[in-house]
């Protein structure tokens, strides 16, 4: 590649031509833009998120998912109220001031009651303080409602891949994992006032490279506020694991992860994107390499140690590293100048400006 082709708006031939790129100095080219429009257009931190993965029971049955509905060798579990309390007790006295809290979906009344409890109890206790993520799947409009009025503020709800026959092929079809849902969803939570996340899975087996930028063509359109994307990794108790001869090595899976978040940070200057947890599956200094590629969010495990082995979503997921290790580690690792925060939200500045008009 001569020269990086970046006039803008990136149309799909310029974005697949980014995302093609495949010799070690051309990848560096693209990261190396992505950083700087990090700098330029939000700013030089990482803002810090502490997830507590609640339950591991979900009704549905994502076929690459390793807490399905239908993987009998799970044991489930949902944290008891006082547990997470006593987690976000001491997540505030280590200085976290947001949080994600991340479920299996539910939709029935003493899921969506707990969840409500929850938040009031942790705004309760942080006075108000605490930046909150809800990541608890599709629900209806009241429900997304009510969250918001107990004290969620952001949701997380990934699409995993907008091209609809991939879609059909990794999901059951039983009419309740439907593509049309998922984005309705997205905008009923854009509608109800949150800042929106999304994202995708990256190396499906037999999605092609202009898959992925369609993927970031649809993240403009809908223009979220957030994108946490990772590398799918095979999980050997799901019914997707029998496509694995067909999956993109662990090399090209990583490389095309770092380039979808270099190019989406050139596509959407001034979101929030996060470093996902799985890239360090590929590599150990894998999220670390998500900051030198445009990443600004990073999400430590703080869920009691003794849930984290049965929330496996996928492969080799790293469940015993503690927070403030990770934290040292990715500090050190962090290109020049960018420094961890923990003290503000870090909302998205697209969703700021999307409210204001
Ligand atoms: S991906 Fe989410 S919704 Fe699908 S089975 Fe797993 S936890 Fe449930």
């Amino acid at each position: 590649m001569d020269e990086l082709p970046l006039r803008h708006p990136l149309d799909l031939y310029q974005i697949t031509r980014l995302l093609s790129v495949e010799s070690p100095h051309e990848i560096e080219q693209v990261l190396a833009r992505a950083r700087t429009v990090k700098k330029e257009c939000i700013d030089n931190k990482v803002y810090i998120r502490g997830l507590i993965e609640l339950s591991n029971i979900c009704r549905k049955n994502c076929l690459y998912c390793g807490v399905r509905r239908d993987n009998r060798g799970v044991r489930r579990y949902d944290i008891p109220e006082a547990e997470v309390l006593e987690t976000v007790q001491h997540a505030m006295e280590e200085g976290y001031t947001s949080l994600v809290i991340q479920s299996g979906e539910r939709t029935d009344q003493v899921f969506i009651q707990h969840i409500d409890r929850l938040l009031r109890k942790i705004q309760a206790l942080s006075n108000h303080g605490m930046g909150i993520t809800l990541s608890c799947g599709e629900q209806n409009p009241e429900t997304y409602r009510r969250w918001a009025d107990s004290g969620a503020h952001r949701y997380l709800l990934r699409i995993e891949t907008t091209n609809r026959d991939l879609f059909r092929r990794i999901h059951p079809c039983d009419g309740s994992h439907l593509y049309d849902n998922r984005v309705k969803a997205l905008q009923c939570l854009k509608e109800t006032g949150y800042q929106v996340g999304t994202g995708v899975m990256i190396g499906l087996p037999g999605q092609t490279v202009e898959d992925l930028a369609k993927d970031l063509l649809f993240f403009r359109d809908i223009n979220v506020d957030m994108v946490g994307m990772g590398p799918y990794i095979e999980h050997e108790m799901t019914p997707l694991h029998s496509e694995k001869d067909r999956l993109w090595s662990m090399e090209k899976r990583l490389e095309k992860s770092l380039l979808m978040i270099a190019v989406l940070r050139l596509v959407m200057k001034d979101i929030n994107i996060a470093a996902a947890t799985a890239l360090d599956v590929l590599s150990h200094e894998g999220r670390t390499m998500a900051f030198h590629a445009g990443a600004n969010v990073l999400m430590p495990n703080i869920t009691p140690a003794q849930y984290r082995e049965d929330y496996l979503i996928y492969k080799g997921k790293p469940v015993l590293q503690e927070a403030h290790d990770l934290i040292s580690r990715i500090s050190a690792g962090l290109p020049a100048g960018t420094q961890i925060d923990f003290t503000r939200w870090g909302d998205s500045k697209n969703y700021a400006r999307r409210i204001s008009g």
